[in-house]
C-alpha cells in the first residue's frame, strides 16, 4: 500500500522550485535541508511510497520489494560480472531509496583518504585526485550528519550491545592483538530522536518495521513535509534533464504514476539518483549543446566508477553461533585504515562484522557451489561466523557506467557498468581475506571460507568532484563545474572512495551543500 504523500502541490511550469531526482541518502536528506531553509522543493522518486506495515521480515522478500530491479549489463573483470551479470550494483527504488535497505555502519573519511593522490602518489593505472574538500572543512558536517542520524558512540549514545557473532570476532581479534569494537551505527541504542531503541530482531536491512534505525524515510522526508515546502511525487521516474539556450538545467522530463510524461520546471536541478542512475541520466540528456552527455564536456560522467573491496569471509565453529541475531554489522576492526606502504598496497581496510540469513548465505557464499561440500557446509549454518571486508578500491578512468542500445520500459537506454580489478586492488583484497580468515581461525574456525564479492553496495565516484573541471563533473560544493544550477548529492560525486562505508559522508555533504545553496539563493545567485 502507498502512503500518503504531500498535500503541498507544486505547478508544473512554478520555475522557483528546486527539483530533486532520488529520495535515498544523498537526496531525501538534501531535501530537508533545504524545505527547512525555507527552499521549496519537488522531490521526483522513482520508488513507491511504503509504510512500516509494508516492510517484511524476510531477507528475499524485502530484496525484491525495495531493490532496483530493472536490467542492467555488466563487463570487466571483477567477478560480480561472471556471478551477477545482470544485477551488477545493489541499490534500492522505493522512497527513502537504499537508506530503507542499509545496515546502518557510520565510520568517517580519515585524512589520507581525502588527500590520496598526494599520499599514496601516482599509481599506474589509476587516476587518483584529492578532494577538493578537506577533512577539517567536513567535520563540522560529519558532526551534523552523526547528531541527525543518531550514530552510536557519538552525542552520548551508548554502542549497540554484542551478539554471538561479535563474541567470536572479538575473541579472535583479541587474540592477534588488535583493537576491536561493536563500531558505530545510525541504529538507535536507546529511544533518541522520537525513534525506539532497536529490538536486536536482525531485521532493520529489510525496511525496518520499528523504525529504530535511521532512514530518510521515516526522520528526513516527514520532516521535509512537515515544513509544508516539500511536494513528494512517488513513483515518478525522472527521463530526461533539460537546459535553456544559456545551458542551464530548466527542468525535468519523468513518467509520473499514471505512466504519463510530465514535464517539471525548475530553478535548480539536483540529481541524487545513486551511483548508476545519475551519470545514465546525464548520459541520456545529451543535447547540441552537450553533445556527450549533460555536464561531459570533459568526458568524466560515468567513469572512475567505484564499489570498495568487499569481500567476506564465512568460518565453521564446533559450537552454535546463531549469526543471524542480533543487529547485523555490530563490529568493527580498525587497525589496516591508515595507508601503509609497507603492506605492499595504497589505502586501507575496514574488518567489520557480519551476518547473513540461510538464503542469502547459500546465494553468496559460492555461487555455483553444489554438491556434498556445499552442503557439509550449509547444513552447519546455524554454527558460522561472518566477517566483510569494505577496503578503499583505485579509482580508473576504464571502470565506467554507460549506455547501451538497448531501451528499458520508460525509453532510456539500460546502463552497462565495467569494471576491472586494479593490481592494488587484489593486493588489498588478499591481505584482507588473510586478516579476516585469521581471526577466525584465531577463535577456533574448524573450516573458514573466502566468499567473492556479492552485487556492489557501495557505489560511488561516476560523477566525481574535483577542483578542476578537467579533472571531474563536480565542484567543491557538487555543483557541475559546466552547469551552474545542476548539483549532483548521492555517492555518486565522491572524489575517492576511501574506505569506510559511505552513507554518512553522503549525507554531511548534502547538509553541506543544503547551505550552500540555500546561501546562493538568497544572495539572487542562483
Ligand atoms: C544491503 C545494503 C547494506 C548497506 N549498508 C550500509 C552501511 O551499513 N553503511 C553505509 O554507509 N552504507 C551502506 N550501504 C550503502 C548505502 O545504502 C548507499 O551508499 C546510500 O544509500 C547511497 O545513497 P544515494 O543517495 O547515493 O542513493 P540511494 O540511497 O540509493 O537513493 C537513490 C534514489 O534515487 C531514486 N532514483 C534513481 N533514479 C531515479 C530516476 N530516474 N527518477 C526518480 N528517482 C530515481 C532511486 O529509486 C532511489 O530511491 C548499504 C547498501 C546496501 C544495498
Amino acid at each position: 500500500m502507498d502512503a500518503i504523500s504531500t498535500p503541498k502541490r507544486y505547478d508544473l511550469d512554478d520555475d522557483g522550485v528546486v527539483v530533486i531526482i532520488g529520495s535515498g541518502a544523498g537526496g531525501g536528506t538534501l531535501a530537508h535541508e533545504l524545505t527547512r531553509r525555507g527552499v521549496e522543493v519537488v522531490l521526483l522518486e522513482a520508488g513507491r511510497h511504503l509504510t512500516p506495515e509494508d516492510f517484511v521480515n524476510d531477507e528475499w522478500g524485502g530484496y525484491e520489494m525495495l531493490s532496483w530491479l530493472d536490467k542492467r549489463t555488466s563487463s570487466g573483470s571483477w567477478r560480480v560480472a561472471k556471478d551477477h551479470p545482470e544485477a551488477p550494483s545493489w541499490h534500492c527504488q522505493v522512497v527513502g531509496g537504499t537508506t530503507t535497505h542499509w545496515s546502518g555502519c557510520c565510520y568517517r573519511l580519515i585524512e589520507d583518504e581525502m588527500r590520496a593522490r598526494t599520499v599514496y602518489g601516482d599509481i599506474p593505472g589509476t587516476s587518483l585526485i584529492d578532494w577538493p574538500i578537506t577533512l577539517d572543512e567536513l567535520e563540522p558536517y560529519y558532526d551534523l550528519a552523526e547528531a541527525k542520524m543518531g550514530v552510536t558512540g557519538t552525542n552520548g549514545l551508548p554502542p549497540l550491545p554484542p551478539n554471538n557473532n561479535f563474541k567470536v570476532m572479538y575473541w579472535g581479534a583479541k587474540r592477534l592483538g588488535f583493537e576491536v569494537s561493536t563500531g558505530r551505527h545510525a541504529i538507535n541504542s536507546i529511544a533518541y530522536d522520537g525513534r525506539p531503541a532497536t529490538i536486536q530482531d536482525g531485521f532493520t536491512i529489510t525496511g525496518d518495521k520499528t523504525g529504530s534505525r535511521w532512514s530518510t524515510l521515516n526522520v528526513e522526508i516527514p520532516r521535509a513535509l512537515a515544513t509544508g515546502k516539500l511536494e513528494l511525487r512517488p513513483q515518478s521516474r525522472a527521463v530526461l534533464i533539460e537546459h535553456d539556450e544559456a545551458g542551464n538545467a530548466s527542468g525535468v522530463v519523468y513518467v509520473d504514476a499514471a505512466g504519463i510524461r510530465q514535464r517539471q520546471k525548475a530553478r535548480a536541478v539536483v540529481l541524487a539518483g545513486n551511483c548508476i542512475e545519475s551519470p545514465r541520466l546525464l548520459l541520456h540528456s545529451a543535447s547540441g549543446r552537450f553533445p556527450d552527455g549533460l555536464a561531459n564536456g570533459w568526458g568524466h560522467v560515468g567513469r572512475h566508477y567505484l564499489r570498495h573491496v568487499i569481500q567476506t569471509v564465512w568460518s565453521v565453529f564446533d559450537k552454535p553461533v546463531n549469526m543471524h541475531r542480533g543487529e547485523i554489522m555490530t563490529g568493527l576492526v580498525r587497525d589496516f585504515v591508515r595507508h601503509d606502504p609497507a603492506r605492499g598496497f595504497a589505502g586501507g581496510y575496514y574488518v567489520e562484522l557480519n551476518s547473513m540469513g540461510l538464503p542469502t548465505t547459500a546465494a553468496f557464499l559460492e555461487p555455483g557451489w553444489w554438491g556434498r561440500d556445499f552442503v557439509s557446509v550449509i547444513e552447519q549454518y546455524s554454527h558460522m561466523a561472518g566477517m566483510l571486508l569494505s577496503g578503499e578500491d583505485m579509482p580508473q578512468p576504464g571502470n565506467r557506467v554507460t549506455l547501451t542500445d538497448e531501451l528499458d520500459a520508460f525509453g532510456v537506454p539500460v546502463a552497462n557498468i565495467h569494471y576491472d580489478d586494479h593490481p592494488n586492488d587484489l593486493r588489498l583484497r588478499n591481505h584482507g581475506y588473510k586478516t579476516m580468515t585469521a581471526i577466525h581461525k584465531a577463535a577456533g574456525a574448524k573450516r573458514s571460507i573466502e566468499a567473492p564479492a556479492y552485487p556492489a553496495s557501495h557505489n560511488l565516484g561516476s560523477n566525481r568532484m574535483a577542483a578542476r573541471a578537467e579533472d571531474g563533473v563536480l565542484d567543491v560544493n557538487g555543483r557541475a563545474h559546466e552547469v551552474p544550477n545542476l548539483f549532483i548529492a548521492d555517492g555518486s560525486g565522491f572524489a575517492t572512495g576511501g574506505a569506510c562505508n559511505p552513507t554518512l559522508t553522503i549525507v554531511a555533504l548534502a547538509i553541506r551543500q543544503a547551505d550552500f545553496i540555500a546561501g546562493q539563493m538568497s544572495k539572487g545567485e542562483l
